[in-house]
């Protein structure tokens, strides 16, 4: 019997935590499999946790619970259930049943057929136009242009990993580690599993803009140094663009009116170039700032509290 470890990261899920353990317990097929549901409970504010502690039990569904000293966010959350998951599958999922349970056993099904990583790819095609549809496929297409790796749009953080798919991402010890860019680049068999997800019924997105903006960046800084090239491109756009003016202003000089037109071109010039350096300098700053987090080592997360019910360990084996 095979032991899964269902890594859920809650941050004030008070609501959709029950509803979604109620869900798999329905929901999820137990011939041959034993589920354990981690839930990462990244510093709520609310009662998340006391209600996560007095869900009962179902037969073949223990829960044990990681409570971070705080609010990291989803990724540091998603790390840690990594860290902590001892099944010999771990799925990611959220907590807000946007990830819908059944999909869970499709892709427990792939991997009875052989694959190690099933990743779950979101079909936006209900969202249309959507504001998040369309950022999320622009940010795809800039970071598989980048990388030079091909990343699929839709692509989420609902994934199963095989035990040793899963050694695998916890060998790396970067602070910061883009999953979602890593898992096309780590190998083994890997199976596109297309879901529509479910509309947020409870609660709202803890993904502001601002998150948004900062897991884009973190994900190009992680997977490209291109951006620190570009400097370099814009040195000699700019090279060019200076000379074909110099060239210009002689000629006004020696064949014009003799009158070369200068303040407001000239205040305006300086400024672009400054800003243009002052980019440069910014996007240097922004990689020195990600070696320096790296040099230090200090740890990702702080751990309050991990309860693990020992008996599902024994069952499982
Ligand atoms: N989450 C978390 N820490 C955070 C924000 C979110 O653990 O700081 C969890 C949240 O409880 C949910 C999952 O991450 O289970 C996805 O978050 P959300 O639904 O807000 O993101 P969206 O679906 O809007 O992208
Ligand atoms: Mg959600």
């Amino acid at each position: 019997m095979e032991k899964i470890t269902i890594v859920i990261p809650t941050y004030n899920e008070s609501i959709g935590a029950k509803l979604l353990y109620d869900a798999l317990t329905s929901t999820l097929n137990t011939e041959g499999f034993k589920y354990e549901c981690l839930f990462v409970d990244d510093g709520s504010e609310d009662d998340t946790i006391e209600v996560i502690n007095s869900i009962d039990e179902k037969e073949g569904f223990t829960i044990s619970t990681l409570e971070l000293s705080k609010n990291y966010g989803h990724q540091v959350a998603l790390r840690a259930g990594y860290h902590a998951a001892d099944g010999d599958v771990v799925i990611c999922m959220d907590a807000d049943l946007q990830h819908p349970p059944e999909v869970v056993n499709k892709m427990l099904e792939k991997y009875k057929d052989g694959y190690e990583i099933v990743c779950g790819i979101r079909n936006d095609a209900h969202l249309e136009q959507s504001f998040k549809k369309r950022t999320s496929e622009s940010f795809y297409k800039v970071w598989s242009w980048l990388t030079g790796v091909r990343l699929e749009p839709g692509s989420s953080d609902f994934r199963l990993l095989s035990r040793r798919v899963l050694d695998e991402i916890n060998a790396y010890q970067e602070k910061y580690l883009f999953i979602r860019g890593l898992i096309p680049q780590i190998g083994y068999q890997s199976y596109s599993l297309h879901y529509t997800p479910n509309d947020r019924e409870y609660g709202e997105s803890k993904y502001s803009i601002r998150k948004m903006l900062s897991l884009s960046k973190n994900g190009i800084l992680w997977g490209s140094i291109k951006p620190l090239r570009l400097a370099s491109i814009l040195a000699f756009a700019t090279a060019m663009v200076a000379v074909l003016f110099g060239l210009y202003t002689i000629f006004t000089y020696f064949f014009g009116d003799g009158v070369v037109p200068g303040w407001a071109s000239i205040v305006s010039i300086i400024s672009f170039v400054g800003s243009l350096q002052l980019f440069a300098i910014g996007i240097v700053g922004e990689y020195l700032g990600q070696v320096l987090q790296e040099v230090r080592g200090r740890p990702l997360y702080h751990v309050r509290s991990f309860n693990r019910k020992m008996m599902s360990l024994i069952d499982a084996k």
